[in-house]
């Protein structure tokens, strides 16, 4: 097995509406909002950890194709003709034992951070998170109770988006690159942090040097619909 070539795919997510990525109860200050999104622990700039968005590229697609683990969680299949698997990995040292693929995991989604424009005016105060508050309404008296206030980063900022995928000799016929690009169709079809049923994390991709990519990630998708389960 021999690695030909590192890809790159550079761009810019944009966000439709406001995105709430938490940033879990442990950094909760007394006296804060009880649902902040997660910022740079030195600058205080709001990001997308690769975590967030590469884990929410691997769920899409093992939902799409029907190829999840036992209870909901990720496939660990460990199968070489899973693109899952392969792209996003396996964990967990009995299950990374047990896999049949050959070489390491292929992508890797970096954490991405607000383009210039967008740093230039949260640096100088002049682009601030959006506090949300969201009711739950009583059924009985029709009135909304207790407000939870919740942080967005508002619609419209742009965050760099940077993903490199490993291409090995072994991998040529399985068009990876359109993969990924299907994951990204996805999410944008779905959304991407929380409380996406509740309207926030609509996010658009715009990828350099590929025109129309949205085409060749629908005929991918067609492509692993129907070789899905072979
Ligand atoms: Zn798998």
């Amino acid at each position: 097995m021999k690695l030909e070539n590192i890809r790159e795919i550079k761009g810019t997510i944009k966000l439709l509406t406001g995105l709430h990525i938490g940033a879990g109860n442990e950094v909760i200050e007394i006296g804060g909002l009880d649902q902040p999104i997660i910022k740079h622990p030195i600058s205080h700039e709001p990001y997308i950890p690769g975590s967030s968005l590469k884990g929410k590229m691997r769920s899409s697609l093992e939902l799409y194709l029907g190829r999840y683990g036992e209870n909901g969680g990720p496939c660990q299949c460990g199968k070489p003709d899973c693109p899952v698997c392969t792209l996003f990995g396996v964990s967990g040292s009995k299950k990374e034992k047990e896999s049949e693929i050959e070489g390491p995991t292929r992508i890797a989604v970096r954490d991405a951070y607000m383009t210039n424009k967008f740093k230039e005016d949260f640096d100088s105060g002049e682009l601030p998170m959006e506090i949300k508050y969201e009711n739950i309404i009583n059924r009985i008296s029709g009135t909304a109770e207790h407000p939870r206030p919740l942080e967005r980063v508002p619609a419209d900022v742009e965050f760099t988006l940077n993903i490199s995928l490993k291409e090995f000799d072994i991998d040529k016929e399985k068009k990876f690159m359109n993969t990924v690009l299907a994951c990204l169709r996805l999410v944008e079809k779905d959304g991407l942090g929380g409380s996406i049923s509740r309207g926030c994390g609509q996010v658009k991709f715009e990828i350099e040097g590929i025109e129309n990519w949205e085409e060749k990630a629908k005929a991918q998708l067609n492509k692993l619909e129907s070789s899905n389960g072979d």
